[in-house]
């Protein structure tokens, strides 16, 4: 693939001394960047906005676009209101109700999943709170499949699932569909995939599992380029994922810097205070201990199942709940500070449940960020909550599938021709 300067693949409009083959795999490669830019475009695009922003010429982009809307993967909407002479062109934008990608998601509190449409949208979805601390995974993989199985049959019957993938809080071993550890569920070297694939509503499909800050992520890159956002402005950000862990994702120019392993950003692991308190992983110390949603729980005196709503409630008429966002936000801001310092991004992006506590959270924070990171000065950093919305390592699960279509519709095209 071509790359530009901002990392994303360019199209390729001629060709040197080649032969049909090479021109073939020139198609593809337009026919997915064309697919890419209807399903990230904030608003419709018309046949000739495609061509002007990806060069190509009218007809090329005309021509791809008629094989996306035949293969059901693009829809033609009305065509455009326009003020000046000439032909309107038909807007566009990804298909709704058709191609889907079935996000699962293991919480230490709660399960969920979510089906999501290439237009981005919920073609349906559950949630059920449970405990999963120390959890025996056969039982938890049994809920999941089962809450699976009841979205599922909802479904629309013209919805064609691509496939699942599940966030797991966790170290992942890579494609291999094992869960290396996940500390604060007690799981160490599980066969998730397989546990999975026993459930009716998943056998038939291709399972894959995701690290769910990384997939939360996923779905922020997403949210924020449909809201308009430039890859500049808002595309390279350090993103945290609050719950009862802490995750973390590096995304630079809308792409994850993940490691050679795929394990980059786990934050809730990084040392606040190396005599600190003991942690699920071993270490002592570890932000997770400060600012975990369970740790935030018990110093504001208040059980393991209270919900956020709750907390929140609480906060305005109890100190110590105040106290305890304030201990939180100062142990997260060391932590971003020591990350910062680490890793030149200019953004910080607060997901989970530190989004619906981000009022409580952000003072303290940008105060160490400020004390601590040496560029900050020059480069100041902005703290800003999440946009993706509640469960959005289901939504980004969901996105991991449907983004195998979009990197190669042809493939899609040729495995599911449609009559
Ligand atoms: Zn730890």
């Amino acid at each position: 693939m071509n790359k530009s300067r901002d990392g994303r693949s360019s199209p390729v409009q001629s060709l040197s001394p080649a032969g049909g083959a090479r021109q073939q795999s020139l198609r593809t490669h337009n026919l997915a960047l064309v697919l890419r830019a209807v399903v990230e475009a904030p608003a419709p695009l018309t046949r000739a906005r495609i061509a002007a922003a990806l060069g190509l010429t009218r007809s090329t982009a005309s021509d791809l676009v008629d094989r996306l809307v035949a293969a059901r993967l693009v829809d033609e909407l009305e065509p455009e209101l326009v003020g000046r002479a000439g032909r309107p062109g038909m807007l566009l934008a990804p298909h709704r109700g058709g191609v889907a990608g079935l996000g699962l998601e293991v919480q230490v509190d709660h399960l969920a999943v979510r089906v999501t449409a290439l237009d981005g949208s919920s073609l349906g979805e559950a949630r059920l709170a449970g405990d999963h601390r120390a959890s025996d995974p056969a039982a938890v993989a049994r809920s999941l499949g089962h809450l699976a199985g009841q979205v599922t049959a909802q479904l629309p019957t013209q919805v064609e699932l691509v496939g699942a993938c599940v966030s797991v809080p966790a170290l992942l071993r890579s494609g291999s569909g094992v869960v290396q550890l996940a500390p604060n569920l007690g799981w160490s070297g599980v066969n998730l995939v397989e546990l999975l694939c026993e459930h009716p509503a998943l056998r038939t499909l291709a399972i894959e599992l995701g690290n769910d800050a990384d997939l939360s992520a996923r779905a922020e890159t997403r949210a924020r380029a449909v809201a308009g956002q430039s890859v500049r402005e808002a595309q390279s950000f350090l993103y945290i994922a609050g719950e009862v862990g802490i995750g973390g994702a590096i995304i630079i120019d809308g792409e994850p810097a993940r490691g050679q392993h795929g394990w980059s950003g786990e934050i809730g692991h990084v040392v606040i205070d190396r005599s600190g308190p003991r942690c699920a992983c071993g270490a002592t110390g570890c932000l997770e201990q400060y600012a975990g949603l369970d740790v935030i729980r018990r110093r504001s005196g208040l059980s393991v199942d209270t919900t956020v709503d709750q907390l929140l409630d609480r906060e305005r008429r109890s100190i110590r709940v105040r106290r305890s966002l304030q201990w939180a936000s100062s142990a997260i801001g060391v932590a971003v500070a020591t990350t910062l310092n680490l890793v030149d991004v200019e953004r910080v992006v607060l997901g989970g449940v530190y989004a619906r506590l981000f009022d409580h959270l952000a003072p303290g924070i940008e105060r160490e960020v400020r004390s601590r990171v040496l560029a900050a000065r020059w480069a100041p950093v902005d703290v800003v909550p999440a946009v993706a919305g509640p469960d959005s390592a289901a939504t980004g699960a969901g996105w991991r599938v449907l983004d195998g279509v979009v990197a190669d519709p042809a493939r899609w095209i040729a495995d599911h021709a449609h009559p």
